[in-house]
């Protein structure tokens, strides 16, 4: 007696990908509904099927979908934006500033579709993603028809989608709830990565995950630098700092672990947790080397991902499993790392299950869904064929096939391409839409990048501050009499600190730019240790600041902001024309004088070293006010014994520049 199939793919050459490797040539499989229900050989599956659809496949490989192991979908419509920088220049000065203009339920849903359409014509059938309004992205790739693991973003800073932490994990539950068994959508949730995140987000994190049994997605030790960061600040690498978090009670999936050490890689193993190479990404960014061959020995499930389009810049897992190989034998020097069969297991069963996913993907195997490829071994790039070894199957595969040589593809029992041309997406339509987001985003940053101002603006967390200022600067010969002189019963002292101060002064091209200041203070105890350090940036002159009356009144508008990142980081990102450091020990006293609140200043120019200078500074807010502060303020120079000497009007960084 026969079987009913609906779909009987005939005269093809099945890789299985099945634990034993299993190759059929000629090869027959059998779908049934959203399943396969047999796999074998033609001579026999013609025998035990009647189907409603027979597919000669022309002699094409017949194989599993590939899956993607990690990636952001919408950034397809940032693709080529912004190239050629380092992680945070790229990230901070450029992504994120963007995403937080342009990331609205509509961009999120175009740029999945888009991408929905690249990776279904490149033979990818589940992908892994980590974004914002996640539950447009599940719909859009519902819609396409793909398989997908969505993990809803959740980071300290505010996201496109959600002002604060607690609305994006608020945002991810309801997510989840609504998803959770659907046949094409996995939901997940996505702590962005350990240094973008707390630990009491990435507890309630785990918590979520377990609570709805979802995979979380995290980025983990992408970077060099974040694992310096993280020694420096916790005194362990990642993985052991997650791990105290109680990160691995969850499925785990982590996306790039380039610098894992063997005990890392060991906590991973026993955690279950599936990991995503991203070879591309790591390349482009100069990552580093992930310890691939070293994960697979330990009996890790390691994927492959694409990353973001933004970072790649392409959805094109043939490339990134060519890459994988390559990229394991170059870093070992041993050529016979990760061979083909191995990369080729990473793009399907592996990957499948470094998803959580293995029972329903990666292989063809009878049970899983029906999703699958035929791709076209015979062009001139492939040919010819031979089929002494069975690993040169995977061999043409990986080392010479393109993803324009997939003509067919099947997800969950259902075709999204026929002969290369999609059947659930608009392609045209599709286009047409990005090339109107990538005009605004253009015309958006180019006015950006016109001034400094609006490129820190655009960093956040910068603020105007306005002040008028009496100020009155001289040059002291012998600074221990100033400070002396302060100790007189007619000055109150009413605090004293000590800084020592590194500035980097950023000149443009412009003068009207202004000059963007980066400061490190160093408060230092009378013992002479550095007990805190902050860093600010300052942005002068960019308003006029101009001098009302004699040489004391100033008015000053300038923007400050917390400076978070390296000064590496805004070097790349502000690009001046030319820096001027400048170090100097300030001693600083707030106090009292017949009344009234000064600031004392005591500057030892160290670098360059240019002497001391007293600076007496007040705040004030009219004309009459500032006249009466500007006598005492000269009352004070007497008093402090530095009346005789001639007053400088112009900034540190005046004289140093002229
Ligand atoms: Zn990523």
């Amino acid at each position: 007696m026969t079987r009913n199939a609906d779909t009987l793919f005939t005269n093809a050459i099945v890789l299985t990908m099945d634990e034993k490797l299993n190759q059929y040539d000629p090869g027959a499989v059998a779908v049934k509904g959203d399943s396969i229900v047999a796999v074998g050989n033609e001579a026999e599956l013609k025998r035990e099927f009647t189907a409603k659809e027979v597919i000669d496949c022309g002699g094409k490989v017949l194989m599993p979908g590939l899956v993607n192991a990690h990636t952001h979908v919408p950034m397809t419509l940032i693709r080529g934006l912004a190239d050629d920088l380092r992680l945070d220049v790229w990230l901070m000065g450029y992504m994120l500033p963007v995403e937080r203009q342009f990331v609205t339920p509509e961009f999120v849903r175009l740029g999945t579709l888009i991408a929905c359409a690249e990776q279904i014509r490149s033979g990818v059938t589940t992908f892994n993603d980590m974004y914002y309004f996640e539950d447009d992205i599940a719909q859009a790739a519902a819609d396409a028809g793909m398989r997908a693991v969505c993990g809803e973003s959740v980071m300290k800073y505010p996201a496109p989608d959600a002002p604060s932490y607690d609305d994006s994990l608020a945002y991810a539950r309801e997510f989840i709830k609504k998803w959770k068994g659907h046949p094409l959508i996995v939901p997940a949730i996505a702590p962005h990565a350990p240094y973008s995140t707390n630990p009491e987000i990435i507890r309630a994190c785990v918590d979520l995950a377990k609570e709805f049994d979802v995979p979380l997605h995290i980025h983990i030790s992408e970077t060099a630098f974040e694992v310096e960061n993280m020694r420096r600040e916790q005194g362990m690498p990642v993985i052991p700092y997650v791990k105290k978090l109680g990160l691995f009670e969850a499925k785990v999936i982590a996306a790039h672990c380039v610098h894992i050490d063997s005990g890392e890689i060991r906590t991973l193993k026993h955690a279950n947790a599936g990991v995503s190479h991203n070879p591309s990404s790591n390349l482009k960014l100069a990552s580093g080397f992930a310890p691939v061959q070293r994960m697979l020995d330990d009996g890790l499930n390691v994927g492959v991902g694409t990353d973001g389009p933004a970072s790649n810049n392409d959805l094109d897992m043939f490339e990134e499993v060519r890459l994988a190989s390559f990229v394991a034998k170059a870093s070992v020097n041993d050529p016979t790392a990760l061979p083909a069969a191995t990369a080729l297991l990473m793009a399907t069963r592996m990957g499948a299950q470094a998803l959580h996913l293995g029972h329903l993907t990666g292989s063809l195997e009878a049970g899983k869904r029906a999703d699958l490829i035929l791709v076209d071994t015979s062009p001139l790039h492939n040919s010819p064929r031979f089929k002494r070894d069975p690993m040169n199957a995977y061999a043409q595969l990986v080392f010479a096939a393109k993803s324009t040589d997939v003509s067919d593809v099947m997800v969950n029992g259902k075709w999204l391409m026929r002969e290369h041309k999609l059947l659930t997406l608009d392609e045209a339509d599709l286009l047409r839409q990005a090339r109107n987001f990538a005009e605004k985003i253009d015309a958006f940053l180019i006015e950006r990048e016109q001034s400094v101002l609006s490129k820190l603006i655009a960093l956040g967390g910068s603020m105007e501050e306005e002040s008028f200022e009496v100020q009155v600067k001289v040059k002291v010969g012998e600074p221990s009499l100033i400070v002396q002189n302060l100790k007189r019963p007619e000055i109150e002292i009413t605090a004293h600190k000590h800084y020592r101060q590194f500035d980097e002064y950023f000149l443009f091209d412009d003068p009207a730019q202004g000059r963007l200041r980066f400061r490190e203070d160093n408060l230092v105890n009378e013992k002479g240790d550095v007990v805190n350090v902050r860093a600010r940036l300052t942005l002068l002159g960019q308003k006029r600041e101009g001098e009302i009356g004699h040489d004391v009144l100033l008015s000053r508008s300038r923007f400050l902001a917390p400076a978070t990142q390296t000064l590496r980081f805004y070097r790349e990102y502000f690009k001046p024309k030319k820096e001027i450091s400048v170090e100097k020990d300030r001693l600083r006293w707030h106090i009292k004088y017949k009344d009234t609140e000064f600031f004392v200043n005591l500057d030892e120019m160290k670098q360059p070293a240019m002497g001391t200078f007293l600076e007496i500074k007040s705040r004030t807010w009219s004309r009459k006010d500032a006249d009466r502060k500007a006598e005492l303020a000269s009352e004070l120079l007497n008093l402090l014994g530095a009346g005789s000497a001639e007053t400088v009007t112009q900034d540190y960084i005046e004289i140093l520049a002229a």
